[in-house]
């Protein structure tokens, strides 16, 4: 595993990143003691970095994951706080769940546009009082917006970007890969700390694995990539294509007899792209949210390329 600076954060972190979302109640909801085997596993060859939030419930994981292997990764985390009140329990909740003293970087969560990160300027502002108290390392933004990535550029006090980039562009909320890309790279060269998320498109670019995964380890200026991963040989799987390793063939076997699922999650507005854009008839609204009929889904992913909500993975 090869290791780099994180921007000007002081930081040092493996190329790849442990991308916490999937093993928590919102996705694959494995045990905590499942999760942090997980963990444990990508720790062990060579990942030091994890990346997590206060919505995917995964701090307990991690937590476990800490104490059993002896290691203190890199953590970043991020939340959805606007006020300093709202700051001030979020940053608490991540130090008492995950029993850290100091969190290496905290984020803004999912951040819109520049009026966004106007609205949560009192939040951003408690995150840099506790970075001068050094209760964190790093201040940071992540996002699907190409705006926010070029706000978040001029921005002196923000470290680190956290940016969605895949080869085929699902989920940027305001334009193609190639816009989202041009601001990185100015970003970049600014000095930002560059870590992206969603290589595979949340799932819907799994059918090119290697592809997508070379995709990014191309890009001179992404410092670190989350990938969400939830077995051990998912993990392997993942480090020996970020080594340039050949990856075992019978884990490669192993995954491709995985039985995988559609999630659409909670946000789901029911707009019905998606139902236009599945050729299987595997989907429809129901309440006002998008369902799949898991005996007609072939999984092959369209329909998450069309969701301007990014509400759809395959998991
Ligand atoms: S495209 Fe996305 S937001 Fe629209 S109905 Fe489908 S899942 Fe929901
Ligand atoms: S993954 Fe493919 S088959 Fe399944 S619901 Fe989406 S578009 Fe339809």
């Amino acid at each position: 595993m090869n290791y780099v600076s994180l921007g000007k954060t002081g930081l040092e972190v493996s190329r790849m990143c442990f991308g916490g979302l999937i093993i928590g109640p919102l996705q694959a909801n494995l045990s905590v003691e499942e999760g942090a085997a997980v963990i444990v596993h990508a720790l062990e060859m060579g990942v030091n970095f994890i990346d997590t939030a206060e919505l995917y419930g995964t701090y307990p994981h991690i937590r476990e994951a800490i104490r059993r292997s002896g290691r203190k990764p890199v953590i970043a985390s991020k939340s959805y706080a606007y006020t300093a009140q709202m700051a001030m329990e979020s940053l608490e909740k991540a130090r008492k769940e995950m029993d850290l003293d100091i969190i290496d970087v905290f984020m803004l969560h999912e951040q819109e546009s520049r009026l966004t990160l106007e609205g949560h300027r009192e939040a951003k502002e408690y995150f840099l009082e506790a970075k001068e108290k050094g209760i964190i390392k790093a201040f940071g933004v992540s996002t699907h917006n190409i705006e926010v990535v070029e706000a978040c550029s001029e921005m002196p006090e923000v470290d680190v970007i956290h940016p969605i980039i895949n080869k085929a562009g699902i989920g940027i909320g305001d334009g193609t890969i190639d816009q989202m890309l041009h601001a990185v790279k100015a970003a970049y060269e600014k000095g930002k700390g560059i870590y992206s998320m969603k290589p595979l498109g949340g799932g819907n670019l799994l059918s090119s694995y290697d592809e997508c995964m070379q995709y990014v380890l191309d890009i001179p200026y992404i410092h670190s990539t989350a990938v969400g991963m939830q077995s051990v040989e998912e993990v392997i799987m993942n480090v020996s294509i970020f080594n340039g390793e050949e990856v075992p063939r019978e884990i490669r076997k192993a995954l491709q007899e995985k039985q995988r699922r559609l999630h659409i999650d909670y946000w789901c507005e029911g707009c019905g792209k998606c139902l236009k854009r599945c050729g299987q008839g595997a989907l429809s609204l129901s309440e006002g949210k998008a369902m799949v009929d898991k005996g007609k889904c072939v999984l092959c992913g369209y329909c998450g390329s069309v969701c301007p909500m990014f509400a759809i993975k395959i998991c």
